[in-house]
């Protein structure tokens, strides 16, 4: 059985990845590890499963001014981005809105609304922005190091705890790449599900058309945005 994947000219095949064997998945650049993979084996191109379905495009909490389009490869020229949630550079495979200039890594943009870690007793929650109560820089209580303000975090929302964490010490124990194949019925669109098994699919709202039909509508409106915008520097730009 072959796939074909919009981020690459051959087919892929699907893989059982073998104990001892060792990948590098060129949508994260995370290590794929006893998983399935999508290969092509002339060029060493490897996709974790979930990688390769992931969605091309979510409706994302975090920007939900427009949808992020999930690009192959960073259309900045120095040839990466910046991931919006953990502040962290990217080469590969990015979640964006390239008029707003929002990047996110794909495994950023799958981070779980809510969590629970063993360092503490209650469940903690996804947030995209660093407004703590006191407003002071915090350090992250698993890991003592310092939050970045411009980082996501998850934090614990009860008045009498002081919690608040890096995003990937919240989700070390988090079994990762749970997109959308963690239920029954993989093609349906879902509303964001919170189980306990800590993952979460954001899916798009119910599309109109085909996902083709929609992307292209939205980079029709993206492109309009961008003249109408470019315009507006001319016009601005003009007057002196
Ligand atoms: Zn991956
Ligand atoms: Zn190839
Ligand atoms: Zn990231
Ligand atoms: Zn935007
Ligand atoms: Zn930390
Ligand atoms: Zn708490």
């Amino acid at each position: 059985m072959e796939y074909k994947h919009f981020s690459h000219q051959h087919n892929l095949t699907l893989h059982k990845v073998q104990p001892g064997q060792q990948f590098q998945c060129h949508g994260c650049n995370l290590p794929c590890s006893n998983n399935s993979i999508f290969a092509c084996w002339n060029c060493n191109f490897f996709l974790h499963e979930h990688c390769g379905n992931a969605n091309r495009y979510v409706k994302h909490p975090s920007h939900s001014l427009h949808p992020l389009v999930l690009l192959p490869i960073p259309t900045y020229c120095s040839g990466s981005f910046l991931c919006n949630g953990c502040n962290a550079p990217g080469t590969t495979f990015s979640y964006s809105c390239t008029l707003c200039e929002i990047d996110l890594h794909v495994p950023c943009a799958y981070l779980p609304p809510k969590v629970s870690h063993n360092s503490h007793q209650h469940e903690i929650y996804l947030s995209f922005s660093q407004s703590d109560k006191n407003g002071s820089p915090a350090n992250c209580k698993i890991c003592t190091k310092e939050l970045s303000a411009k980082q996501w975090s998850y934090f614990c929302n009860k008045p009498e705890c002081d919690f608040r964490v890096h995003t990937f010490c919240a989700t070390s124990e988090v079994k990762p790449g749970l997109y959308q194949d963690d239920g029954p019925d993989n093609d349906q669109i879902q509303i964001p599900v919170s189980s306990n098994h800590n993952t979460c699919v954001y899916q798009t709202q119910a599309p109109a058309g085909t996902p083709e039909d929609v992307l292209a509508e939205m980079f029709q409106l993206q492109m309009q945005l961008q003249m109408a915008q470019q315009l507006n520097q001319i016009f601005n730009s003009a007057k002196y």
